[in-house]
């Protein structure tokens, strides 16, 4: 099993991969609960990451969020993680 690093952005703009057609949050609508228009609009966030728990796509927008967090992708839910959540993750990859 190999570790996993902390996903680097490649300084280019990428499209997300073909997994974006599996999403959950592109079925459901309600794109306000994972742009809150305030950071500690925690029932919306609470929303968006029950959604995202049975999103079959979760790693890999995660990973995508991360490589841009220098973009929009550092605010919102992402993945099952708001942005402090992602920082964290993020930094833990980073000291293992
Ligand atoms: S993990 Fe959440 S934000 Fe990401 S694609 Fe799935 S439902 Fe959407």
């Amino acid at each position: 099993m190999t570790t996993p690093t902390r996903p680097v952005w490649s300084g280019l703009w990428e499209q997300p991969g073909e997994w974006v057609r599996d999403a959950v949050c592109a079925e459901v609508g309600m794109p306000d609960v994972w742009f809150p228009t305030a950071d500690k609009d925690t029932f919306s966030i609470q929303i968006a990451k029950r959604i995202c728990r049975r999103c079959p796509v979760r790693d890999q927008c995660r990973d995508y969020a991360l490589r841009h967090e220098a973009g929009y992708q550092r605010y919102g839910v992402y993945g099952g993680m708001s942005p402090a959540e992602r920082r964290k993750y993020a930094d833990r990859l980073e000291s293992s």
